[in-house]
């Protein structure tokens, strides 16, 4: 029996110098001022999510965030640091970096993400103003000198037919990416999609079935949300390798997080890791970081726990 598991993207900040992905909750209101020093989270936070998935069995899908939030020095001691935890090489979905700051993280890295999000030529343009094609074909150029994988993102349900798979198909061999994962859109509030619906399960599923048969040896990543889990067992059986977006430090062990577990048994898959089972965690001594920053860890470690643990539906 083939295995399946979760991937967690940890989220280092919300702030971004972009903020009109088209899509995006931070473009939404473009007046709200935001801060790269405020508007992020604390190192304690993202270390002690780190921490939680690794206990659980969860790969960090990616280190993800807005963009030009930190400094590379900031940046260098996350990534480092994470690395240290989870004993695994990251990939990066923070925007497009340059050779010198690819350089400089490679040591720790599995990869970089391209945001593409919408294939589709000229939807893409209006979709995503900020974000050209171009930039991200840029940072694989990099990557490729730097011996580095290339993933992209795809949200599925913005606009696009499958029709416009051949757009994928060209994309994912020109640049020989190792890795795709798609979302199903959902509709943020006070954005141009907010009364829009999401694609339908049958839809999204093609986009997968499609990709696999076009590249048998491709890594997917499939998102899906609360309201379509009963969707991960087709994601699974359309050749989708393991799942995503799931709130599972929030949903441990509920209703929800039960139903993903039975969604990879009815698609004849071993999940591997826990969405159901308290893990115990002992990471935290083995790490060499200062004290302060581990007692700030561990008051974070336990609100996550105890978050985990409230019984649930
Ligand atoms: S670059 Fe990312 S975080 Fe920034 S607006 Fe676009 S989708 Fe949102």
């Amino acid at each position: 029996m083939n295995s399946t598991h979760f991937e967690r993207a940890i989220f280092i900040s919300w702030y971004c110098s972009k903020r009109d992905c088209k899509f995006c909750y931070l473009s939404s209101n473009p007046n709200i001022s935001q801060d790269p020093k405020k508007d992020r989270r604390t190192l304690a936070s993202i270390f002690a999510e780190a921490i939680i998935c690794k206990a659980c069995g969860w790969k960090v899908e990616f280190l993800s965030g807005g963009c030009d939030t930190y400094t590379d020095k900031e940046l260098l001691n996350i990534i480092k640091t994470i690395y240290k935890i989870t004993k695994q090489k990251q990939w990066l979905n923070i925007g497009t970096l340059n050779k010198q700051q690819l350089t400089l993280f490679k040591p720790y890295i599995e990869g970089v993400c391209g945001t593409v999000e919408c294939i589709s030529p000229k939807l893409r343009d209006e979709i995503c103003p900020s974000k050209p094609l171009k930039e991200i074909e840029e940072m694989f150029k990099i990557a490729d000198q730097l011996n580095l994988k290339k993933t992209i993102t795809i949200i599925i349900g913005l606009g696009e037919t499958i029709g416009d798979f051949k757009h994928l198909k060209d994309f994912i061999k020109k640049h020989k990416l190792k890795k795709i994962t798609f979302y199903r859109l959902k509709p943020q509030k006070g954005t141009i999609y907010e009364n829009k619906q999401g694609p339908k399960t049958k839809y999204y599923v093609e986009w997968i079935k499609q990709t696999r048969k076009a590249f048998p040896k491709i890594e997917i990543v499939a998102g899906s949300w609360l309201t379509h889990l009963d969707e991960i067992h087709l994601l699974l059986e359309a050749g989708a390798n393991s799942i995503t977006k799931f709130p599972s430090i929030k949903n441990f062990n509920s209703k929800y997080a039960r139903q993903i577990e039975q969604e990879c048994q009815k698609a004849k898959r071993i999940f591997k890791g826990t969405l159901t089972k308290l893990p115990k965690i002992k990471e935290l001594n083995s790490l060499n970081l200062n004290k302060t920053l581990k007692e700030q860890i561990n008051i974070r470690l336990n609100n996550y726990l105890k978050r985990m643990k409230k019984p649930k539906q």
